[in-house]
């Protein structure tokens, strides 16, 4: 009920429209009833060979409710689909609205292709939630309304009749088929979710199941599901094909209750015969109002549980929240300071940042290392406020930066990391993404930075970068370019603080050089920090921190810390020793 209600709240911006295409389906259906009754009238009365001109009112009548229906008709199906797609495209950017605060703390724990099923199955499933679930039982209701001075007009028996026969037919037959259905909707999105996923993991991991002949295997999966799920869609036809069975029988039941409790008043003289088909014939073309109404019910089901899903998702806080009074951090360069910092991931037993201490100076470079899963990623999450610390104080320019926005402290840090996306397009058009403005010079300027040039792209003219295409997220690239194209798209925001983490596992040597060389000296009065496991030309770094089980162990120049008996020269040597072999 409180998903209903929350649905409904979502729709209720459009109300208007919607009442709209409730009332042209009214009129629809009215239009129906009103052909039957008055050709039923004309066919009837002709019968007794009146004069032409008692029929004229009856013939003008057939004609209006004959193309009125079809106008009617027509303008209701316009109205209700304008909506629906109003409905879905609003509902499609509340969802990602909601979304966006969620990456990556959250986010993280879901399937990228549950996450597609839901921002597009899911969607697409409420917009039924209109134009199925909402208008038919609002027009249903209507429709009984308007048989009520219709039938009246008669006797009010008639009236009677008519209402307990649709009321079974709108009420008890939705609700017989729901039970029957019970689920069926539900298990069917699910399993549809299943689907996708499996067919998106197959499309993905290609090569790899190639590679690993596991081809087949993921195809008897799939082949599963669909079987399945055409299985329960099969149980869905056949209990639909029942109720419309149901609905027709229960009309037949209330034409012939209707001609037994009629005839009888024909023969007494107390209903004139010609009214006996008016009757009958309007009380069938009122019951195609009730039709949809099984259908309506099972929609109802799906509609909730596509609801549910969609609201599980954006009911989860977002990790990090701006403070209500939270300022823009504008400061061009700031000291960056963690002081006893703690951060302990939700699914982990060990803190990542164990009490973390360190300074880094106004546009100071430094290098953070330390092995694997000592921490270093995970000082960039919360520097960018990606993840929230739970203990400890972040100060920039001695200034705690939870007083600040997020997206300020993201336009003051570029961050790069290993993993990023391109974009399918071409060089220019993802460096555009980040900062539309930048004339071809800058680009190409920029570019130049990260080493990016005609020579490094084959053999192609300068003119030939800007306009070069990288091919389906960056896959005609090599690994290092698509690195280096990643650092230049953080570039283009002309950030103050440059953040690196692990960007030269993708380099080979000479070129991780001659990248970092233009780096510092483009970037000489800026902060630089190059967090890195490989400890190669670290001679240049004003302080290097030495990372291990979330704490700074080491810190100090280069020069310094190897002469110190510690983790710094362990790796070092190790480091070194591999490269002699190798
Ligand atoms: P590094 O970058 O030095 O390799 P990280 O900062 O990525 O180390 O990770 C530090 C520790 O935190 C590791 O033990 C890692 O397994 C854990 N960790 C990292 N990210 C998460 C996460 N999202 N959820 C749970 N544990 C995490
Ligand atoms: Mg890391």
């Amino acid at each position: 009920m409180k998903t209903i209600i929350r649905l409904l709240k979502l729709v209720w911006p459009y109300k208007k429209w919607i009442a709209l295409s409730i009332l042209l389906g009214l009129v629809t259906v009215g239009s129906g009833i009103g052909l039957m009754m008055t050709s039923a009238f004309i066919i009837s009365a002709a019968a007794l060979h009146p004069s032409i001109a008692e029929l004229q009112v009856a013939i003008v009548g057939v004609r209006f409710f004959g193309i009125s229906r079809g106008v009617f008709r027509y303008l209701e199906r316009l109205v209700s689909h304008d909506t629906t797609f109003r409905l879905l495209s609003r509902f499609r950017v509340w969802f990602y609205q909601k979304l966006e605060p969620l990456v990556p703390a959250r986010t993280l724990y879901m399937k990228s292709a549950d996450l597609l099923q839901r921002i597009i199955g899911d969607i697409q499933n409420l917009e039924n939630f209109y134009v199925r679930v909402i208008a038919p039982p609002a027009v249903a209701i209507a429709v009984a309304l308007l048989m009520i001075p219709l039938l009246g007009m008669f006797h009010f028996k008639y009236v009677t009749i008519f209402l307990i026969f649709f009321a079974i037919a709108g009420t008890v037959v939705p609700l017989f088929s729901l039970q029957l259905s019970h689920g069926l909707g539900k298990r069917i999105v699910g399993l549809q979710s299943e689907l996708n996923i499996a067919i998106v993991d197959n499309v993905k991991g290609l090569r790899e199941l190639q590679v690993f002949s596991g081809t087949q295997k993921q195809q008897a999966k799939v082949d599963a599901l669909n079987a399945r799920i055409n299985n329960l869609q099969k149980k869905m036809h056949i209990i639909d094909a029942l109720n419309q069975g149901f609905i027709t029988l229960l009309m037949f039941a209330a034409v012939v209750t209707v001609l037994i409790v009629a005839i009888p008043a024909v023969t007494q003289g107390n209903l004139k015969g010609v009214y006996l088909a008016v009757i009958v014939l309007g009380i069938m073309a009122a019951f195609e109002a009730v039709l949809p109404l099984p259908t309506a019910f099972q929609f109802l089901e799906s509609n909730i549980s596509a609801a549910e899903r969609l609201f599980g998702i954006i009911d989860s806080k977002p990790m990090v929240e701006n403070l209500p009074n939270a300022l823009e951090f504008t400061d061009k360069n700031p000291a960056i300071e963690f002081d006893h910092v703690v951060l302990q991931y939700p699914q982990s037993d060990e803190p990542a940042l164990n009490g973390l201490t360190l300074e880094i100076p106004a546009g100071a470079k430094v290098a953070i290392v330390g092995p694997s899963g000592s921490g270093k990623s995970s000082i960039a999450n919360v520097l960018l406020r990606l993840w929230e610390f739970q203990e400890g104080i972040i100060n920039l320019n001695q200034r705690d930066i939870r007083n600040f926005t997020q997206e300020s402290i993201r336009e003051t840090i570029g961050f790069v990391s290993q993993r990023f996306h391109l974009f399918t397009g071409t060089l220019a058009e993802n460096l555009r993404l980040v900062n539309p403005d930048l004339s071809d010079e800058e680009l190409l300027h920029i570019l130049d930075i990260v080493a990016l040039e005609a020579g490094d792209l084959g053999k192609i003219a300068n003119e030939e970068i800007l306009p070069y295409w990288i091919g389906e997220h960056g896959s005609m690239l090599s690994g290092g370019q698509a690195q280096r194209l990643a650092i230049a798209q953080v570039l283009c925001k002309n950030p103050r603080v440059l953040l690196f983490d692990e960007i030269t596992a993708n380099l080979d040597p000479a070129t991780e050089r001659k990248v970092m060389d233009r780096l510092f000296a483009t970037f000489h009065d800026r902060t630089i920090i190059n967090i890195t496991h490989r400890l190669n030309i670290m001679e240049r770094y004003d302080r290097i921190f030495v990372l291990q089980n979330g704490q700074v162990v080491q810190q100090g120049r280069h020069a310094e810390l190897l002469q110190q008996d510690g983790l710094y020269r362990h790796i070092f040597t190790v480091q070194t020793e591999q490269a002699g072999i190798g």
